[in-house]
This record gives structure tokens, sequence and C-alpha cells, in this order.
């Protein structure tokens, strides 16, 4: 029984981190750590619905009920087929969200089915299990559990459109800024975003059900709102093209990637590759205006000079920005990989600072594990890499 109490409780925490709600993101710590916890808490769960099938079958099995009866749907009159459905359901379910080449927007939808999976189990959970009916307060947080599961799934699934955090932005203009990277640049319609530099928004654009998130490149300050995009796929190649005039509306802002929530930190060392630079570049144009002298250091990891697209930008900000600025452009055919090792020593003898980074996940893991294995503290690190599958 305890597995299937663990079970529900971290499905329900999963449904919950990844409502993408700006009340609940805080709770932990923004909704790109939110994403990553409920990576890490999915799998966790799966494994203990299983686990409880496994712990739940001798006893069954011991007590006469055929095994059919326990795991085949409709197998004889007194099969638990609703049981049955539900454990078949969560397996295939598994299976197919596991499926490596599944794109984006299949993998999106199949998470859009938790919902009602949650509700079954968590049903199951509390009108089968014996100490959940025999004990009142269990069986009231069990309750509570399944309510804000399907709660937060009810508003991230159906009720997103109307109730999350909304802004109506038209495009302003599409400037090009090398051969695969765009600046989409929004105007505000009626209602201005207020947002802290480094978080993110999901951008839906009309006609199209799907939300994009990506960094927002420009500073709180300014009236327009920037976001650098690399084309990838049709949604960010059909960016290119985006009529000027045309409103999208833009949800957020979310995340946790901002000094702002580090401010006791007064020294940063920023690394950011390829596309990865784009929420540095919303934190340096603030440099401008944001008033708070820190010394900040900033490595723009690229393959060439050529897909360095903001490197004359960094340049100019850098220059006038008002914390103290040591900025690096590393290219890497030409130096190596950039290495934890590397970044430190140009930094020593100081060792109060944090690490930000922001890229493509097998970058920032791999770089995620080197600052450790150097002995930086954890809570010293803060990272975002762009992926939420
Ligand atoms: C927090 C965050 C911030 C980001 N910031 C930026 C940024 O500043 N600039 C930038 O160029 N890119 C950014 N990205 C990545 C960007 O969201 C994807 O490249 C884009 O959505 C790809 O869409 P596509 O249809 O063109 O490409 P596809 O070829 O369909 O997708 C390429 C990959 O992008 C991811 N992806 C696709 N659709 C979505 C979606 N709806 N939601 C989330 N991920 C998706 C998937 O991992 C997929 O494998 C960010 C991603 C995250 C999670």
């Amino acid at each position: 029984m305890l597995s299937a109490i663990w079970a529900i409780t971290l499905l329900a925490v999963v449904l919950l981190a990844t409502a993408r709600s700006r009340m609940i993101e805080p709770m932990f710590g923004g909704l790109d750590r939110a994403v990553r916890l409920h990576r890490r808490l999915g799998p966790t769960a799966i494994g203990l619905v299983v686990l409880h099938v496994l712990l739940y079958l001798p006893p069954m099995l011991g007590a006469g009920v055929p095994l059919g009866d326990i795991l085949v749907p409709f197998w004889s009159p007194e099969a638990r087929t609703f049981d049955a459905i539900v454990l078949w359901t969560l397996l295939a379910w598994t299976g197919l969200a596991y499926v490596r080449g599944l794109p984006y927007e299949g993998w999106l939808s199949l998470h859009g089915l938790m919902g009602p999976i949650f509700l079954g189990a968590g049903v199951h959970s509390v009108l089968e299990g014996s100490t959940v009916l025999a004990f009142e307060p269990l069986r009231f947080w069990m309750w509570f559990l399944v309510l804000v599961g399907v709660g937060a799934w009810a508003y991230r699934v159906l009720l997103y459109r109307w109730f999350a955090p909304r802004y109506r932005y038209r495009v302003e203009a599409v400037e090009p800024r090398s051969g695969d990277t765009i600046d989409l640049v929004l105007r505000p319609r009626d209602r201005r975003m207020i947002y802290e530099p480094g978080t993110f928004v999901f951008i839906r654009r009309p006609g199209r059900a799907e939300y994009h998130p990506f960094s927002i490149s420009s500073s709180p300050a300014e009236r327009n709102l920037r976001l650098s995009v690399r084309m990838l796929g049709d949604f960010t190649r059909a960016l290119a093209t985006a009529p000027r005039g045309e409103v999208m509306e833009v949800f957020g802002p979310f995340g946790s990637f901002t000094p702002h929530r580090y401010a006791h930190y007064r020294r940063l060392v920023c690394v950011g590759a390829g596309i990865g630079i784009t929420p540095f570049l919303g934190m340096l144009r603030f440099e401008m205006t944001n008033d708070d002298f820190r010394r900040i250091w900033l490595w723009y990891v690229v393959r060439d000079a050529e897909n360095a697209p903001y490197d004359a930008e960094i340049r100019d900000l850098a220059l006038r920005a008002d914390s103290w600025i040591d900025y690096d452009l590393w290219i890497t055919p030409e130096r190596g990989r950039i290495t934890a090792a590397q970044v430190m020593a140009a930094v020593r003898p100081l060792d109060d600072y944090a690490v930000m980074l922001c890229g493509r996940p097998e970058f920032v893991g791999d770089m995620v594990r080197q600052f450790l294995a150097e002995g930086l503290p954890r809570e010293r690190l803060v990272w975002e890499d762009f992926h939420f599958n």
C-alpha cells in the first residue's frame, strides 16, 4: 500500500510541477527546475506502481484469486476490470512516452492523457486500499492529492488559454542575425509584460495549437520584447516569415534563470553556448539601467565566428554596462572544448561566485558535471538547458 501512496503522491507532484502556473512555479524554484524535477519523479512514480502490483500479486494468488481476474479486463464476472484497465493504460502510456524519436508534439499530446490516467489510479487507491479506507486522515490526504493532480492537469490542458498569464504582442520586426538565427521583435498590443532578465515565455501563433518556449533577449526596461530564435524545425522556421503586425500570444514570464534571484552573489560567471546566449543578452541589456554593480565574466561558446551573431552586440554592451564585465568569445575549433577547469582558472583567485550555464542539454549536462567535480558547491550552479522533453 505504501508504494501506491507514494506513487500517487509523486504523480500529483509531477502534474503540479508541469502545470506551467506562475503561482505554482516558485514552489519548485522556477518552471525550468520544475520540469527537471518531473523528469526524475515520473519514472520513479511509474516504478512504484509496478512495485505495488508485484507486491499485491502473491497475497491475492494465495487467497485463490485467479491471475486473469487481477490483470485481464473482463476475464470473468469477478475480474477487477477497472484496475486492470488503469494499469495497462499506464504501462502502455509509459512505453509510448519513452519511445525514442517520438516527435515533440506527439510526446506532448501523450502527456495530455496523464490526467485521466492519474484520476483512474487515484480513485483506485482511495476506493480499493484497505489501509486508506480504514484511516480517515489518510483517505482525506489521498483525495486531496487526487484533487491537486487533476486540478493541475485541467489547468494545463483544458483551461490554459483562458487562465494562464497571457499578453498579446504584435510582430514589429523579424531581423535575420545569421544563417540560422533571427530576432523576433514584438510590441505590446495592450498590456506590457513585466519580467526579470533571463526568464522565458511561451509564444503561440494564431491558428496554431502549440506553445513554444523562448528566453527573452531584451531588457525589461525596453518597450519591445525580443526573442532570439535559432531555426530548427517547422515552428521556428516559420517564424522567419511572420508578417509584421501579426498578433501573437505571449505566456509568462517563467523560470528562475535570472541574476535577480542570486543577488547575494556579487560575482557571476556566465557561460552561454550557441543560442544559449539568449538569456545573457537580456541580462546584459538590463545592465545599461539596473544600477547594480557586479563583477561578471561571460563566455560565448560557438562553433565558428559566423555562428556568433551576438558577438558585436555583447562587446558593445560590455563596454557600456554598469557592472564590470570580462567577455570572451570562445570558438571551439580554435581553442578546443571549453572546460570548467579553464573557466575556474580564469576567475581565480576569487572563489565566491555563482555560475550560470545555458545551452543545449548535452553541453549544459557536461559542464554541470565538470563544475561539481571541480568542487563548486551545487547551490552556486544555476543552469538552463532549453529542453523540456
Ligand atoms: C526554457 C527554454 C528556453 C528556450 N529558449 C530558446 C531561445 O531563446 N532561443 C531558441 O532558439 N530556442 C530556445 N528554446 C528551444 C525552442 O523552444 C525550440 O528550439 C523550439 O520550440 C523548436 O520548435 P520547432 O518546431 O521549430 O523544432 P522541432 O524540430 O519541432 O523541435 C526541436 C526540439 O525542440 C524542442 N521543442 C519542440 N517543440 C517544443 C515545444 N512546443 N516546447 C518545448 N520544446 C519544444 C524539442 O526538444 C524538440 O526535439 C528554449 C527551450 C526551453 C525549454
